[in-house]
C-alpha cells in the first residue's frame, strides 16, 4: 500500500476542520486535510447562517464552507477526497488508512470529522430537509419566528431545544413516542412550564405535510391509532446525534455516547499527537462558531505538541 509522510493530518471539513488548517499552515505544519464523507459537513444541509460572527448579513451554509476552504488553501492546506477507513494510534507516527488504499503517516493527527444528527428516515423528511425540515433549533428557529412548530424527540437537546423554540415561535407541539421524557427531571419541568409548549404524548410522526415546504404535520396516537393533522410552518427532529468516532474506538477514550473524551481545557485525547475538535468532541455547543475555536485550539496544540517533540 502506498505510504505518505505528514507532519499533520485534519480529518474532516467542517469549521472545526477547516479552522485547524488555517492555524496549522500558518504554522508550517503544511496539513493535509481529507474532507470526509460529507465535505463542509453538517453545515451544507443548512440554508441560511445568521449567528457566526463576521457574516452581518448572513451567509448560506455551503458557501460559508466554501469560503472556510479557500481560506485554508490560500496558506498551504492540501485539501483532498476521501474517507479515513482505518487508523493505528498504537506508535509514532500514527497512521491513517485513506479509502482502504493508501497509509499516512503523522506525527500529528487532528480529527473534526462531527457529528451527524439522526433522521426519523421519511420521505417527506429528505424532501423537506433545509425547507421547513431542521436537526438544529439553535440554527434554524429564526425563521419561524411568531409561528407554530413541532419538534420531535423527548432527550435533553429536545427538551433543550423546545425552550429555545418557545421563547421565539408562538407555538411549539412536542412529538414524543412514550407516556414519559427521557430528559433530565429539570429539563422536564421547564418544558412543562413553558406555557406556548404542547407536548403530544404517545405520539409518532406519521408524515411531514407541504410540497415545497412545511405546512403541516400528521401525527398519530400510538394507544389509539387516532390521527391528527397540525399545521406548522418548522419541523425540527431531535432524537439525537452520532459521533463519527467509530473507526478511533480502539485506541482513544470516549464517553458512553461515543464522543471522543479530551482533556478539558485542551483538544488533546488520551494518545500523544492525537487531537479532537468540533462535535465529535462536544455534545453541550454544537455550534459552527465553537466548532471552529475548539479547531484553532487543536492546531495551536498539535503545534506545541510537534516543537516539544523536535518534529516542527
Ligand atoms: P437522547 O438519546 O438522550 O434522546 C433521544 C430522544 O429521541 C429520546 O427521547 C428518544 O425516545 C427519542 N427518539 C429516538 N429515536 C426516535 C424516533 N425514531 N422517533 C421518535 N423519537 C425518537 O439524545 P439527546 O440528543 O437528547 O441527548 C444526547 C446526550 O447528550 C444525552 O446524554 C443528554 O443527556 C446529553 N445532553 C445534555 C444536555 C445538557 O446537559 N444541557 C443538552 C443536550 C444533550 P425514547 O426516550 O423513547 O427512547
Amino acid at each position: 500500500m502506498e505510504i505518505e509522510k505528514v507532519k499533520c493530518l485534519i480529518i474532516g471539513s467542517g469549521p472545526a476542520g477547516y479552522t485547524a488548517a488555517i492555524y496549522a499552515s500558518r504554522a508550517g505544519l503544511n496539513p493535509v486535510l481529507y474532507q470526509g464523507l460529507q465535505p463542509g459537513g453538517q453545515l451544507t444541509i443548512t440554508n441560511d447562517v445568521e449567528n457566526y460572527p463576521g457574516y452581518p448579513d448572513g451567509i448560506n451554509g455551503p458557501q460559508m464552507m466554501e469560503d472556510f476552504k479557500r481560506q485554508a488553501e490560500r496558506f498551504g492546506t492540501d485539501v483532498r477526497y476521501g474517507i479515513a477507513t482505518a487508523v493505528d494510534f498504537s506508535s509514532q507516527p500514527h497512521k491513517v488508512t485513506i479509502d482502504e488504499q493508501k497509509v499516512i503517516e503523522a506525527h500529528t493527527v487532528i480529527i473534526s470529522t462531527g457529528a451527524s444528527a439522526k433522521w426519523l428516515g421519511m420521505e417527506s423528511e429528505a424532501r423537506l430537509n433545509g425547507s421547513g425540515v431542521s436537526a438544529c433549533a439553535v440554527c434554524d428557529g429564526f425563521f419561524y419566528r411568531g409561528q407554530d412548530v413541532a419538534i420531535v424527540g423527548a432527550g435533553d437537546t429536545a427538551a433543550e431545544e423546545a425552550t429555545y423554540l418557545a421563547n421565539i415561535c408562538s407555538k411549539v407541539y412536542m412529538i414524543v413516542r412514550r407516556d414519559e421524557m427521557r430528559a433530565s427531571t429539570i429539563m422536564q419541568e421547564r418544558v412543562k412550564k413553558t406555557k406556548n409548549i404542547e407536548i403530544l404524548w404517545n405520539a409518532v410522526t406519521d408524515d411531514i405535510l407541504g410540497e415545497n415546504a412545511v405546512d403541516g404535520v400528521r401525527v398519530r396516537n400510538v394507544l389509539t391509532d387516532e390521527l391528527r393533522e397540525i399545521p406548522v410552518k418548522g419541523f425540527f427532529v431531535a432524537i439525537g446525534h452520532q459521533p463519527n468516532s467509530g473507526i478511533f474506538a480502539d485506541y482513544l477514550n470516549l464517553d458512553e455516547n461515543g464522543y471522543i473524551r479530551t482533556i478539558p481545557g485542551t483538544s488533546k485525547t488520551n494518545i500523544d499527537g492525537v487531537f479532537a475538535c468540533g462535535d465529535v468532541q462536544d455534545f453541550t455547543y454544537r455550534q459552527a462558531v465553537t466548532a471552529a475555536g475548539s479547531g484553532c485550539m487543536a492546531a495551536l496544540d498539535a503545534e506545541r505538541y510537534l516543537s516539544a517533540q523536535d518534529l516542527h
